[in-house]
C-alpha cells in the first residue's frame, strides 16, 4: 500500500472533517496485537469494512509474535505465549485460522535447592519437606500455616492462602523481582493468577482448552489479516500519520495515557528484556519454564521447544529479566494506577468514534484470551452502533 504523504494535509477542522467523509479507511486500527488483529478479521469479514493496520514494529503479533532465530529455532520474541482458555467462543474463533498442537503447560521453581512443581499443590509440599501427605493432610497443613486477614493485596492473598513460609519461599522475591514493587502494594489479584492446588495436577492452568497454534502464533495472526479490504502498514508510529490518512473511526490499542500525551500524567508499565542463547543440545531444562523466585536478577529461563514441539538438534533460552524502562508490558496492578487510569478512560468516553482495547488501551492485566474476547465484544458493540 502507497500512502503519499504530502497530498493530506493535517490542515484545520474543517479540512480534517471533509477528510473524514472521503476516508479511504473506515477504520484506522493502530497495533497488530491479538486485539487489533482481531477487531480487523471482524469488521472487514463480517461488515466488509476497509481497515488499515498501523504497527511501529516491524512484524505483526504483537507480544505473541514468534519467529525462527538464526539457529532454526522457533522462539517466542517477547516471552513465553501459552494458549489458554474456558471460553468456547475464543477457542472456536482463533480455531478458524490455526490447528492446535496439543500442550499442558509445565512450570517448576527453584526453592531451597530443588526443581519443585509450581503452582503449590500437593506434590510441592512433599517434596520441599520430604512428606508424603494426602490431601486431607495438606488442608490441614496449610491451615496450621494460613494467616486469616482481610485481603487487600497480593502479599494478603498468598499468606491467608498458605502462610508466610511458603510466601516467603516461592512469592515474595519473584514478585520484587517482577513487579519492582512489593506484593503489599499490589493488587490481590496479581498473585491469585497462580492457584494452590490440593491434588497432583503438575500443569500450570486448570482451563478446559489449552495448546499452542500448530504453526505458531504468527502465521496465525498473518490468516487473520489475509482479507483485501485489510491493509497493514508496519514500521509506523501513529502519532506520525494520526493527521495524514483519512479514517471514520479509531481503535486504539496502544497504551491509552500515550494517546493523551499523558496529559494527566503516565501510567507506569512494567518491561523485560530477553537474552537468548542458543545451545548446541537438544533440552537445556526439563519444562517449558522454569522461575528463580530467590536467586539471579532474571525471573524465570523459558525453553519453547516444549511447548511448541519442535524437533531439531539445537534449542534456544531466553532469561527473562523485568525492568522498569522499555516497552510496556504489563499494567502495573496497583490501587493508584487505576485511579490515574480511570481519568484516561473518562477521557475517552468523551471521544467518539474512537474505541481503546488491549492490554495498553484498556490498561488491564488481559491473558491472551481476553484480550480477544475484548475485542469480539468491542466489535459486537461497533456493529450494534451501526458503524
Ligand atoms: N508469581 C510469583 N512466583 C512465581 C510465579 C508467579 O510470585 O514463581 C507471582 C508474580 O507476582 C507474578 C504473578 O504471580 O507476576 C502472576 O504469575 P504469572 O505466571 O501469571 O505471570 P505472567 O506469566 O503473566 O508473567
Amino acid at each position: 500500500m502507497r500512502v503519499e504523504r504530502g497530498r493530506i494535509r493535517s490542515g484545520g477542522r474543517r479540512e480534517r472533517s471533509r477528510a473524514r467523509r472521503l476516508a479511504m479507511f473506515d477504520f484506522l486500527i493502530v497495533g497488530a496485537g491479538l486485539s487489533g488483529c482481531t477487531l480487523a478479521e471482524r469488521l472487514a469479514n463480517e461488515l466488509q469494512a476497509r481497515v488499515l493496520v498501523v504497527e511501529k514494529r516491524s512484524h505483526v503479533g504483537g507480544n505473541a509474535y514468534d519467529a525462527y532465530d538464526d539457529n532454526g529455532v522457533l522462539v517466542h520474541k517477547y516471552g513465553a505465549h501459552l494458549f489458554h482458555t474456558n471460553d468456547w467462543e475464543v477457542y472456536g474463533y482463533l480455531s478458524q485460522f490455526t490447528e492446535w498442537r496439543f500442550y499442558m503447560h509445565r512450570v517448576l521453581t527453584w526453592v531451597d535447592g530443588q526443581l519443585l512443581p509450581f503452582p503449590i499443590s500437593l506434590e510441592t509440599l512433599n517434596q520441599l519437606y520430604g512428606l508424603s501427605l494426602t490431601t486431607e493432610e495438606m488442608e490441614a497443613f496449610l491451615a496450621r500455616r494460613r494467616e486469616s486477614r482481610e485481603i487487600n493485596n497480593s502479599e494478603d492473598m498468598i499468606i491467608s492462602q498458605v502462610g508466610r513460609e511458603l510466601y516467603e519461599k516461592f512469592f515474595a522475591n519473584y514478585t520484587l523481582k517482577q513487579w519492582g514493587m512489593p506484593a503489599s502494594e499490589l493488587e490481590p489479584e496479581v498473585c491469585a493468577r497462580v492457584p494452590v492446588r490440593f491434588n497432583r495436577d503438575l500443569h500450570y492452568f486448570a482451563d478446559r482448552y489449552q495448546g499452542m497454534p500448530k504453526q505458531g502464533y504468527t502465521r496465525m495472526i498473518e490468516r487473520m489479516l489475509a482479507h483485501p479490504n485489510i491493509k497493514v502498514l508496519l514500521n509506523t508510529d501513529f502519532e506520525e500519520i494520526r493527521h495524514l490518512i483519512p479514517y471514520k473511526s479509531l481503535i486504539y490499542t496502544g497504551p491509552i495515557d500515550e494517546y493523551f500525551h499523558h496529559k494527566h500524567g503516565p501510567l507506569p508499565y512494567r518491561s523485560l528484556r530477553f537474552e537468548f542463547e542458543t545451545l548446541d543440545q537438544e533440552f537445556f531444562q526439563p519444562v517449558c519454564v522454569v522461575n528463580y523466585p530467590n536467586h539471579f536478577d532474571y525471573t524465570r529461563i523459558l525453553e519453547m521447544k516444549h511447548a511448541t514441539g519442535q524437533q531439531c538438534r539445537a534449542t534456544t533460552i531466553v532469561r527473562e529479566y523485568p525492568q522498569a524502562q522499555g516497552e510496556p508490558f504489563y499494567p502495573v496492578p496497583a490501587r493508584r494506577n487505576s485511579e490515574l487510569y480511570r481519568k484516561y478512560a473518562a477521557e475517552a468516553e468523551g471521544l467518539t468514534d474512537v474505541y481503546f482495547v488491549g492490554r495498553l488501551g484498556q490498561y488491564r492485566y488481559l491473558n491472551m484470551d481476553q484480550a480477544v474476547r475484548a475485542a469480539l465484544d468491542l466489535f459486537q458493540r461497533i456493529r450494534a452502533q451501526g458503524r
